[in-house]
């Protein structure tokens, strides 16, 4: 494998995040290339980008869900290529990282929206059996962050992206909580970079909610920090909690995709609660960066909420996730009740 891919999932202390490009109408510079590529994407990202490709792709394959078995057979309907480009959201990007994988081709990220940190981490998130699991190490050789491109996106689905950041604050309350009851083990140093990475997400809240160029350009930086720290400590559990847990409960539940960042929010405001965690603090802080959470925002019936939430439990046992505050209090009918309350 020439360009440093592996089909296994990798925790590589060595491993640096992919260096970020930022600018104005890069997509023709990109395509202005003698390799073959492959573009994976989806409608409305590919609409955006094909009048502007300089020269056009091999292949174009359209993303319809991140099913391991879709994924697969997406794939395999793309000739061999030299280039692979993920043009979208995070479906986009993770299947671009398998194609990258399997066709051992040169990656490049391009986000029309950002709603997660998928342009920059190394795995490929995918669905098996309605469950999250994260298989691969891909190389990522640039992340395009056209600012052109993302300020043509609806703005919420670019301010969602620090929800993918926001939720360090109840993954690391979980990661205490774990090492209280000695089921991890904790690092100081990661630890601290981690709670530095929150402040700087605090001192740009009005930059994302205006999505300035600074603003944009903090969000895939602090990715891109999470990203180093999660490879040299060997887990996520600087990034990725309860939220999380949350969040892939509700996918599972309800047999929905959502943007994650989305669902993500709504997950950091019942983890603060549940977690006595600074509850109203990161509501606030949610509100002032305009990321929306709450179940109207995402769609969940009170009944789903319900179940998502009195399921959370054996959820997360049945998925090894690791040991939150999931697992430390009681989560019942009662919690779902005041939660909802707050929610709706
Ligand atoms: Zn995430």
């Amino acid at each position: 494998m020439t360009h440093g891919h592996t089909e296994e999932r990798l925790f590589d202390p060595h491993w640096t995040p992919p260096e970020a490009e930022y600018g104005y109408d890069l997509i023709p510079g990109i395509t202005d290339t003698d390799e073959e590529y492959a573009v994976i994407t989806m409608e409305i990202p590919w609409g955006l980008v094909k009048d502007k490709v300089a020269r056009p792709p091999k292949h174009v394959a359209f993303v319809e869900n991140m099913r391991f078995e879709t994924l697969k057979a997406l794939e395999r309907a793309v000739p061999p290529v030299d280039l692979v480009l993920g043009i979208g959201g995070g479906s986009s990007h993770d299947s671009a990282k398998y194609v990258a994988i399997k066709k051992d081709a040169r990656l490049l990220q391009v986000p029309t929206i950002i709603s997660g940190d998928a342009c920059v981490t190394d795995p490929v998130g995918v669905r098996h059996e309605g469950k999250v699991t994260y298989i691969g190490h891909a190389i990522c050789d640039r992340i395009i962050v056209d600012y052109s491109l993302l300020r043509q996106a609806p703005e919420r689905l670019v301010r969602y992206g620090a929800g993918d950041v926001l939720s360090s604050h109840t993954a690391l309350c979980d990661w205490r909580i774990a090492c209280e009851k000695g089921r991890a083990e904790f690092d100081q140093g990661s630890y601290d970079q981690a709670t530095e990475d929150l402040k700087r997400l605090h001192e740009m809240r009005s930059e994302i909610r205006d999505l300035t160029d600074d603003g944009i350009r903090a969000i895939i930086e602090l990715y891109r920090d999470y990203a180093r720290i999660a490879a040299r400590l060997g887990n996520d559990r600087c990034q990725e909690g309860s939220e999380h847990f949350f969040a892939y409960n509700v996918e599972y539940v309800t047999g929905r995709t959502y943007l994650h960042g989305g669902l993500l929010a709504t997950g950091i405001f019942v983890m603060t609660y549940l977690q006595d965690n600074e509850h109203e603090y990161v509501r606030q802080f949610m509100e002032d960066m305009g990321v929306e959470y709450g179940l109207g925002n995402i769609g969940l019936t009170r009944d789903e909420f319900f179940t998502a939430m009195t399921t959370l439990k054996s959820f997360v046992t049945e998925g090894e996730h690791y040991y939150s505050v999931i697992d430390a209090r009681d989560i019942g009918v009662e919690q779902a009740e005041e939660l909802y309350n707050r929610l709706k």
